[in-house]
């Protein structure tokens, strides 16, 4: 058995469901995520601008870096898509916010990937960890690592096991054999780019997260432009529909790892239950789990926003005491619900 063959044995034995390697050079997409970032597509996620020329070139960052192994983490449940979902008076979170925070579970098993990397090598072996380091940079190459084919709607799709999954990459000096990129098997198809309910695919594989709802729910720290919120609908953490709606998903794979099982009150919540979170609940029911990233007052603006577009009169208690916040973001975002649920019912 080859180095590589053995070192994605190991990535499977980890629980990687998905693994290849990808050699590190100068690939197009890479002007690409440039330009999307120029023409001001990634709004307020300054991060990606900071880094942008490292993730142009990882031997910036790593300068003996010859490949780049990529693995995918299923976290697909069996538990229904957002779209079959309709009950306004509940929340939508995204499906990957359901259990436990990916980054310490992948992180976990990267290192101990590069672990058996240098048992088997030797200690001079690099291994440079990321998961989750910027959201275009990963897709690319996982695409060139075989992982699947960027899809219309900018997510990583692959052939068998759809794109519910999450990516690490662990960045070495070791020569490895190399996947063939995957084929776009997206065809005729645009599915995502229709459903998209605020228009953020603005065409075929460009997405403007200025637009989209994971990045206004979850990116965006302050207020949510007026002219979005109506779109946002019920999510309070970021939006699946460009995933449920692609027909590669319709079988995919689905894990059984108790980690990404949703915990209590996380799928598809009762709005007026989150709506009444204090802070202590927020820690408490959000410990080790990514929805903490919008902090308490970014979740309790989202949560306002879908009780307003609801319409329902049975959330004006709850939004007139979130109206009352020392936080002027999660005020503001309640008196806008209030107005809109009695302008709704006028
Ligand atoms: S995540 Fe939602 S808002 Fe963003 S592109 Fe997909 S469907 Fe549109
Ligand atoms: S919905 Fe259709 S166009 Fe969109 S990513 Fe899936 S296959 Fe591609």
């Amino acid at each position: 058995m080859s180095l590589t063959q053995a070192i994605k044995q190991q990535a499977q034995k980890l629980g990687f469901e998905l693994v290849g390697v990808a050699p590190v050079g100068p690939v197009p997409e890479l002007n690409f995520y440039k330009k999307w970032i120029e023409d001001g597509h990634a709004g307020e996620m300054t991060y990606l601008q900071r880094n942008a020329e490292k993730k142009l070139d990882i031997k910036l960052v790593v300068p003996e870096a010859k490949s780049v192994l990529v693995c995918g983490k299923i976290y697909h449940t069996d538990k229904p898509l957002s779209v079959a979902c309709g009950d306004v008076t509940r929340g939508w979170i995204s499906r990957y916010g359901w259990g436990d925070d990916y980054h310490d579970i992948l992180t976990k098993k990267l290192f101990d990937l590069v672990d058996f990397l240098k048992s088997e090598t030797g200690e001079q072996t690099l291994g440079r960890v990321y998961t989750d380091t910027g959201p275009i940079i990963d897709r690319v190459y996982a695409k060139y690592a075989g992982i699947g084919w960027y899809g219309k709607n900018t997510c990583i799709i692959n052939q068998e096991k759809g794109s519910w999954f999450f990516l690490g990459e662990i960045i070495t000096n070791l020569e490895l054999e190399y996947d063939e990129p995957a084929p776009d098997r997206c065809g005729s198809c645009q599915r995502c780019i229709d459903a998209c309910p605020t228009d953020a695919l603005l065409e075929p594989y460009l997405l403007d997260a200025r637009r989209c709802i994971s990045y206004l729910t979850i990116e965006l720290k302050g207020a949510i432009p007026e002219s979005m919120r109506d779109g946002i609908g019920n999510h309070i953490y970021g939006c699946d529909i460009c995933q449920d709606v692609c027909p590669w998903n319709k079988k995919a794979e689905q894990t059984t790892e108790a980690y990404f099982m949703p915990r209590q009150g996380l799928f598809n919540p009762d709005l007026t239950e989150v709506g009444s979170w204090t802070m202590e609940d927020f820690r408490l029911y959000l410990r080790r789990n990514p929805i903490k990233r919008t902090k308490f007052r970014g979740l309790m603006r989202n949560v306002a926003v879908a009780m307003g577009n609801s319409g329902k009169q049975l959330f004006l208690p709850v939004l007139r005491q979130m109206a009352k916040s020392d936080e002027p973001l999660i005020t503001e975002h309640a008196v806008w619900a209030i107005n809109k649920i009695e302008i709704t019912n006028r």
